[in-house]
């Protein structure tokens, strides 16, 4: 079938399997198909003409950047696949400190991107806990968040200008480079978040900060799971927004202490990881009243000095999720809840409750301050009836956010995983504009087609 490859000059593919079948999975639990073919163009010149040629052939067409999806979004669904791989399309195009703002192309990591601003003293804020390994492009596909999204956002507040390769090839400029614009229906907007499904990203221009001056974090004790969710609502009334405020449950620091220890406190119901950053006596000043607030929900408090030890925490924090993953007898079902912040301690009691009744561990870490609650449902490895029991929970607890005014997925999106949910969330009106406005972008549905619908 692929005897016209040459064609498509110059544009790297592979059709082997053992090539295929690693574009096959990303870190969720879905399970697609394997694709007939994978793509890695080098510009958005290839990128529109490998997207024609597939288009031609009516193959359907996943874009994919590192693969560290949670939903499922670049796993192919059907079986005449092409995932289209922006992994080799990896180059800082500008970074312009007068304007504050950097163009890359979509397939630059996070974390990388980090550090070259760094040089410059930019900064730029949104900061999944997988930044070491995950893209750009992704990132702006799934609206990513991160522990900075309480004081700086998330993705979607960052991105000024896109290029898009639509299904039929032809490239879209979306958005712009100034900081205000009023020029007609805003279209860049539908695709942060889209998961794929209306076009490829290629190209982004970011907007960055100037590097905050000085940053102190704070270790949060608490010995009642409780009294630390009802103490993150009264650290905000002070009127101070701390750049990051993470969570983390007994369960998840006796999981760090386990597999790569810190020496965190183990005898506590939980944890809270709060980070101040700013001019330096601003932010001693409000470390003290909060060590204060923390005090009257009796919690104790602990102070990271140096760089190394608040990177060392901060390696903890991202390692829980691989270290979930390593569990002998355990797999995890992962779901990222957002629920609004007064309901955040009710929140957490319940999914206690739900654990203890049904006796499969839960657990949960995640970016408190803004109410995204990471939920780990743990069933037996190999026992399908502790699976499927797994699965009972996670709509359980679907349903409970909801009530409670939250959302299904606070960052990692819809993708396969949770389309079976999506409408305890979305009306049928809801839904039916949505997919109308996939079919303008893309009419033949060939645009990473079973995803979020
Ligand atoms: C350990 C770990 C920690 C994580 N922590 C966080 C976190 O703190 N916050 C958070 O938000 N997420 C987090 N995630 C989830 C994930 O890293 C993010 O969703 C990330 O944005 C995905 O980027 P990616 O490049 O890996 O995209 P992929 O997984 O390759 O793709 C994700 C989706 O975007 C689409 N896509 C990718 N690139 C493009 C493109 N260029 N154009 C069009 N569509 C595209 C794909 O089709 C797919 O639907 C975490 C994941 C892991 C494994």
């Amino acid at each position: 079938m692929f005897k016209d490859m040459k064609l498509l000059n110059g544009i790297e593919i592979s059709d082997i399997k053992e090539d295929l079948i690693c574009y096959s999975y990303d870190s969720s639990y879905a399970k697609g198909h394997i694709p007939e073919l994978v793509a890695w163009p080098k510009n958005i010149e290839e990128v529109s003409k490998i997207t024609k040629w597939a288009t031609n052939r009516g193959l359907k067409i996943v874009p994919r950047g590192a693969g560290t999806g949670m939903a499922g979004g670049a796993v192919p669904v059907f079986p005449r696949s092409i995932v289209i791989s922006l992994e080799r399309m990896r180059q800082v195009k500008e970074i312009n400190p007068k304007n504050f703002t950097v163009t890359v192309e979509a397939g630059v990591i996070n974390g990388e991107l980090q550090k070259d601003l760094q040089i410059h003293g930019l900064f730029y804020p949104p900061d999944p806990a997988s930044l070491d390994y995950c893209s750009i492009g992704g990132n702006v596909s799934t609206n990513a968040g991160g522990p900075r999204a309480i004081k700086y956002g998330v993705t979607r507040n960052y991105v000024m200008e896109i290029e898009v390769v639509l299904a039929n090839g032809s490239i879209l400029t979306l958005g712009g480079k100034t900081v205000k614009r009023v020029v007609g229906y805003e279209l860049k907007e539908l695709f942060i978040g889209a998961e794929g499904t209306l076009g490829i990203i290629s190209t982004v221009t970011l907007k960055v900060l100037p590097e905050p001056e000085e940053v102190i974090t704070l270790l949060l004790n608490f010995h009642n799971l409780r009294k630390a969710g009802e103490c993150i609502p009264n650290i905000m009334k002070l009127g101070i927004i701390p750049r990051t405020l993470e969570l983390l449950d007994q369960s998840c620091i006796k999981l760090i202490e386990s597999h790569a220890p810190i020496g965190l406190k183990t005898d506590i119901e939980a944890m809270l990881l709060l980070e101040l950053d700013g001019e330096i006596n601003s932010i001693k000043r409000q470390a003290d009243l909060i060590v204060e607030i923390v005090r009257k929900f009796g919690g104790e408090v602990q102070v990271a000095t140096d760089y190394y030890s608040r990177e060392n925490l901060w390696k903890a924090r991202r390692s829980i999720s691989p270290c979930l993953l390593k569990m002998s007898d355990r797999e995890k079902i992962n779901i990222d809840i957002s629920v609004p912040l007064d309901n955040l301690a009710n929140t957490l009691e319940i999914l206690r409750k739900i654990s203890e009744e049904s006796s499969i561990p839960i657990i949960c870490f995640g970016h408190a301050g803004d109410g995204n609650i990471h939920v780990n449902i743990l069933f037996k490895r190999n026992h399908e009836e502790s699976r499927t029991k797994g699965f009972e929970l996670v709509k359980k607890i679907f349903e409970t956010t909801v009530s409670l005014g939250g959302a299904i997925s606070g960052e990692h999106g819809i993708g396969i995983t949770k389309k079976p949910y999506i409408k305890m969330q979305l009306s049928q009106k809801n839904i039916e504009f949505m997919y109308a406005i996939k079919k303008v972008f893309d009419p033949k549905e060939l645009m990473n087609p079973g995803k979020i619908f």
